[in-house]
């Protein structure tokens, strides 16, 4: 019996770097509100350039919820959203009592089509919240240039996008927001997190109480230890130090990790290309630079109906795969059954959902394995059909 390999679709990559400093900060008895959170912001902040504030926090959710709640949208407003994307891009939305408008998504990039964003604006509209797509930049000149037209906050969802450029400027710095996360699969982890990242000093001034419980003054900024004041309503988002400082080593790779998954992505891209009836997602311009989160294959014509048989044909074959995501936002049934779901408007989204496998190409992935991967993606292919 020959050996199945073990490609899984994502490994965080830790070691003894993140072991000694947990190890370090659990030794020094503070584990919150302590300067490990400090020296990542002030890393994370280098790393995307642009004088940008950076504020960690316990997830990309807590810090597209923040964005929203400190911008004051709630009831009423209408924030205009990708229908292709995870649940948490419009739940931080619905949760400050805000409407979600779905836009369908483009089949080159997986992006919102900005040409349908103009027509989803109403007189409620207050906001767009893009996605860099598996950290593939949206058009940010499009954006910006409705954005502005109609006085438009843009939150620009980042949880796929370190390290992704548009025009050499680091996603996120667009926007009025850029909200990151350090999930265990993506780019960099904090076993779970996320950073805030803004250009407003105002902005972060008040994020910063607002992450935690809407306190006014940090505990360093405390004369008398524990006396403080609630000047507005807030949320513990916080990020803890053992987290932060698994951040600060894990950023300390950040270039070598986007390396590889260019490596792997580009040698992916290539071997699989030539096969009929396949379609990769990737960026459709050379001033958009892609972080290379995952390759996400969409099987058209004949093969579509087969995409779940290819998932286990792959599975079996020891590869790992994922899908990103397995519903548009508005077919799930929270928002099905609060919105209702119109098919024809969401088509492409649908296609993502229903037609494409995503591949990994995260650094455990050597360039044998990407041989494998393409190999075992032809076999099952012509298996299939
Ligand atoms: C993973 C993901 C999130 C959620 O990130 P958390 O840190 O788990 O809250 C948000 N948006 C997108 C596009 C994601 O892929």
């Amino acid at each position: 019996m020959t050996d199945i390999p073990n490609i899984p679709f994502g490994r965080p990559w830790v070691t003894d770097g993140e072991r000694t400093a947990v190890q370090q900060v659990l030794e020094g008895h503070i584990l919150t509100h302590g300067v490990k959170c400090e020296e990542f912001e002030d890393a994370f902040a280098r790393f995307v350039g642009g004088d940008a504030y950076c504020l960690t926090v316990s997830s990309c959710m807590s810090a597209l919820y923040l964005a929203y709640f400190q911008m004051g949208i709630g009831f009423g407003d209408e924030v205009i959203v990708p229908a292709q994307t995870h649940t948490a891009t419009v739940h931080a939305v619905e949760l400050v009592g805000a409407k979600p408008v779905f836009v369908d998504c483009n089949l080159q990039t997986g992006n919102m089509d900005c040409e349908r964003i103009e027509a989803a604006i109403t007189p409620d509209t207050k906001a767009i919240g893009l996605v860099h797509f598996l950290g593939i930049p949206c058009d940010m000149d499009h954006v910006l240039r409705v954005a502005d037209q109609y006085q438009l906050k843009v939150i620009e969802d980042c949880a796929l996008a370190v390290g992704a450029c548009y025009e050499g400027k680091h996603v996120g710095l667009f926007g009025d927001v850029g909200c990151f996360s350090f999930y265990p699969v993506k780019h960099i982890t904090t076993g779970e997190g996320g950073m805030f990242v803004t250009r407003h000093a105002g902005v972060a001034e008040q994020v910063s109480r607002l992450r935690a419980f809407g306190v006014d003054r940090s505990h360093s900024e405390r004369t008398v230890p524990g006396k403080y004041d609630v000047t507005v309503l807030g949320i513990n988002s916080r990020m803890s130090e053992i987290q932060a400082a698994i951040g600060c080593q894990q950023l300390t790779k950040i270039n070598q990790i986007l390396g590889l998954r260019a490596d792997n992505f580009s040698q992916l891209k290539a071997s699989l290309s030539g096969i009929r009836g396949i379609s990769i997602l990737d960026a459709d311009h050379p001033n958009k630079l892609n972080s290379h989160y995952c390759l996400s294959v969409i099987l058209h014509g004949d093969l579509k109906k087969y995409r779940d048989s290819v998932i286990r044909g792959l599975n079996e074959a020891g590869v790992g795969t994922s899908i990103y995501y397995p519903h548009p936002v508005p077919r799930l049934t929270y928002y099905k059954n609060k919105y209702g779901y119109q098919k024809e408007l969401w088509d492409n989204a649908a296609t993502i959902s229903d037609c494409s496998i995503a591949l990994p190409v995260a650094p455990h992935v050597t360039l044998s394995d990407i041989q494998y991967i393409s190999d075992s993606f032809r076999k099952v292919i012509k298996e299939v059909l």
